[in-house]
């Protein structure tokens, strides 16, 4: 049985990419006959609100989106919200740390700050750690853990990475790309990439569609997959939507909050008919509910360049 899943962090709102993430993920699984999940990434809790995760669940019901397992209906993997996972987080930590796979990093906390908090790959990250602390002596590293609480990182084997993604192709990340990444941040919260790994296999999820932006934490992935014995889930990576100004698409744009939309009397179907021509799924933009769209679906149909939403489709979209 196929498995996918759509993984929002409930620290905003959703916006239309969001949206378009979501409906691409239910799309594949539904037209595969497989079971779809959906679960909320508030690892970092600080930085989400349960006013959020609630508001996602609505936003995603009113685009015509279900889920087989989530949040709101349990299923025979819940809890599905991360919060309320870290027992596993704690095993399978514990299982790299008994292997020799993490070493104690001491480093600043500002280094740190821009590393582990970043749910978006590497390019948002800045320059990679070059692995201070793996090379200092272990009497050295004692004395500074002494006086600093440490983040643990995964020390990256020496060799490259390759994977087939499904609609950005064959990929290749040579060895250390990224540098060591945190797996454990010094204030006891887990990283992304380490509870995004524990959660997608506990939960059997065997396809992961997502956008771009994390692409490149995938090789990461791969590499805690493979360390603790666990099989991979095959990865498709979506191109990002683009505003008329050329940014990214973010949780500040009021006109494209799905919300926005949603109180401003925008039938959803115009909205999925906008991210299915955004997904080559359909020749035009016309009003199209999600249902009709899973016999058409193939990842092979979604273009590989990035999408840049006009100021007119955006008029469109939003006009009453
Ligand atoms: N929670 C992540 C985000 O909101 C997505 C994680 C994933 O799909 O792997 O960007």
């Amino acid at each position: 049985m196929r498995r996918g899943r759509f993984a929002p962090t409930p620290s905003g709102r959703l916006h239309i990419g969001n949206a378009r993430t979501a409906l691409l993920a239910w799309l594949q699984m539904r037209a595969a006959g497989g079971e779809f999940v959906l679960r909320l990434e508030d690892i970092d809790k600080p930085r989400c609100r349960p006013a959020f995760a609630e508001l996602m669940i609505r936003d995603l019901r009113w685009l015509g989106l279900d889920w087989d397992e989530g949040p709101d209906i349990g299923g025979p993997y819940a809890p599905y919200v991360q919060s309320e996972r870290e027992e596993e987080y704690d095993r399978l930590f514990g299982r790299l740390e008994r292997d020799g796979l993490l070493y104690a990093c001491t480093c600043s906390r500002a280094e740190l700050a821009a590393i582990a908090s970043a749910p978006h790959g590497l390019a948002s990250e800045g320059p990679a750690y070059p692995g201070t602390c793996r090379h200092r002596t272990p009497e050295e590293q004692a004395a500074r853990a002494a006086v600093k609480t440490p983040s643990y990182r995964f020390a990256l084997p020496d060799r490259p990475v390759f994977f087939r993604d499904a609609v950005a192709g064959e990929q290749h990340f040579p060895a250390g790309s990224g540098g060591d990444f945190v797996v454990k941040r010094a204030d006891g919260v887990y990283a992304y990439q380490l509870a995004v790994v524990a959660d997608d296999a506990a939960m059997r999820i065997t396809d992961v569609l997502r956008g771009s932006d994390l692409l490149d934490s995938t090789p990461r992935q791969l590499l805690l997959y493979e360390a603790l014995g666990l099989a991979a889930p095959a990865f498709a990576h979506i191109p990002l939507l683009y505003g008329p100004d050329g940014r990214r698409l973010a949780k500040r744009d009021d006109a494209v909050m799905l919300v926005s939309l949603r109180e401003n009397g925008v039938p959803p179907e115009r909205v999925v008919g906008w991210l299915a021509y955004w997904s080559g799924l359909i020749e035009r933009p016309e009003p199209v509910r999600p249902a009709e769209l899973v016999a058409g679906f193939s990842p092979d149909r979604i273009p590989k360049e990035p999408i840049v939403v006009s100021e007119e489709a955006l008029r469109h979209l939003t006009s009453r």
